[in-house]
Parts: C-alpha cells; structure tokens; sequence
C-alpha cells in the first residue's frame, strides 16, 4: 500500500528568516499527527536552515533543481552529492517552469526558456539523484494548446520514457512522479479530480509498460495545480492520486496544514 505524500514547493520564495519561520509554525500544527509523508523544497539557500529544524521530525527536506555533474566548472550549478550533503531526500526534476513550458521571463524567442531544461537534461538529472539516493520527484503535464489538441497522454508518455530512459523500475522505486498539468500551475484553474485520476492511471499503465506492474504499482503518482486546503481531499480521495506537489498554498504554513491533513 503506497503512503501518501504530499510536497511543498516554495519556487523563488522565502528568505531564511521567512524560511524558519513558515517551517516552526508548521511543524507545530503537524506535531500532532502526521500520517502521510510530507516534503518541503525550499530554495537552495534556505535547504540548511529548513534542514535544520525538519531533523528531529518525520518531514524530508527537498530541493528544487539539481545539475546532473559531480562537480567541476559548471558555474551557479548545484550536484546531486552537495544536496545528499545538505541532507535532501526528495529533488523535483522537469518542473514546467525549468522545462521553460511555463512562467518565461520576456526573453527572445531564440533562446529555450531560461533554464533551458529538455527530456535529456531531466532523465541526466534524475540518474544523478538516484545514484545518491534521493527520490526524483518528475514532473509531467501538458500545456492548454496540447490538452486542446488531444495530445495529453501522448506528451505524458513521450516525457515518462524520455525521462526514465535507462532507469530500471527497481532503481525508481522510492521515485515519485508528479503529474502537473502546465494550465493549472500558479492559475487557480484546478484540473477536475476525475481527470487528474484517469491521467495519473495512465501514468501508472506506462510505467507499467516501461517496466513492468510490481514497479509500478510502487511508485507514488502526484497530481499537483492549484491544489489547496479546499480542495485537497476531494483531489486525494482518488483512487490514483497519491498525494500532490503544491507550490503558493505550501508558503502558508495554516494552509499547507490543511492540505498535509486532507492526506490522511
Ligand atoms: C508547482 O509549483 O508545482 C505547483 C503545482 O504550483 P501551484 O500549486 O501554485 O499551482
């Protein structure tokens, strides 16, 4: 039986004063009971002081991003081993906004979105974590156009074998995937429960295809859009929703609070 989990994604937000704050005011509303697991993905200054004070609880600290190197001249870049380092269990990879599919600052056409990420650079990257031990959150979703264009499972299942190309089922097991349909993200415009439970189905029937049912069915599948408090549980309560990765409602401490207990 698959916990839920539900992951905070706090983007560009949060100085470290912030930081401490948000995460001592949440870690009091949970301390009461937490039966999901929860993950919270500060921005990389603030992973050691959220690090910190989520030590002597069950909450995992997350990163955002990572480089796929080990080390060398890769300026402004962060490796897998300095976030094992810095004590992070969870890395989001292939968010729409580093896949520039959403968010992009007013740049020139001709560029790939500022940070430029593709299927390759997410499938480097998650080897690179998985080779130190921290679970991939992946990310998929389509834009509006594609939904439009009765392409969202075909550009869910081009992005799953592209990003899981060479990884074996075994490798991914404590992997997560996260489905994020790019029109949802950041726009209050929520994706329906149903639909967001028939596409993390399909999701799962891929990776069956990619490996096999046992691995799998061990992989959390999270939908994640403009969740919040309010429709948190009707979201979870799906039969293929295991949980989601929530980015404006985890900067309220009393909001990610009721998400974290629509999980249980
Ligand atoms: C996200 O950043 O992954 C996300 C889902 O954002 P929001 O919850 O703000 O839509």
């Amino acid at each position: 039986m698959r916990r839920k989990l539900v992951v905070g994604n706090w983007k560009m937000n949060m100085t470290r004063a912030e930081a401490a704050a948000c995460v001592e005011t949440f870690v009091e509303q949970v301390s009461a009971g937490q039966e999901c697991d929860v993950a919270i993905c500060p921005p990389f200054l603030a992973i050691s002081v959220v690090h910190d004070l989520l030590k002597k609880t069950q909450i995992k600290t997350g990163a955002q991003d990572v480089f796929w190197a080990e080390k060398g001249a890769f300026t402004g870049s962060v490796s897998a081993s300095m976030l094992a380092d810095a004590g992070v269990s969870f890395c989001i990879v292939g968010h729409s906004e580093t896949r520039g599919r959403f968010g992009k600052l007013e740049v020139p056409a001709e560029t790939t979105g500022y940070f430029a990420e593709t299927d390759l650079t997410v499938n480097l990257k998650t080897k690179a974590l998985l080779e130190r031990g921290i679970s991939p959150i992946l990310c998929v979703g389509e834009t509006l156009s594609e939904r439009e264009g009765l392409q969202t499972d075909n550009v869910i299942q081009a992005q799953l074998k592209a990003g899981l190309d060479g990884i074996d089922g075994a490798e991914f097991a404590e992997g997560v995937i996260a489905y994020e349909p790019v029109w949802a993200i950041g726009t209050g415009m929520t994706c329906d429960s149903p639909e967001a439970s028939r596409v993390c189905g399909m999701i799962r029937a891929t990776l069956a295809e990619i490996w096999d049912e046992d691995a799998a069915s061990r992989v959390r599948i999270l939908y994640g859009g403009s969740v919040k408090g309010a429709n948190a549980h009707e979201l979870f309560a799906q039969p293929d929703i295991d949980g989601g990765l929530v980015g404006g409602a985890s900067l309220v401490a009393d909001e990610f609070h009721r998400i974290v207990a629509a999980a249980k």
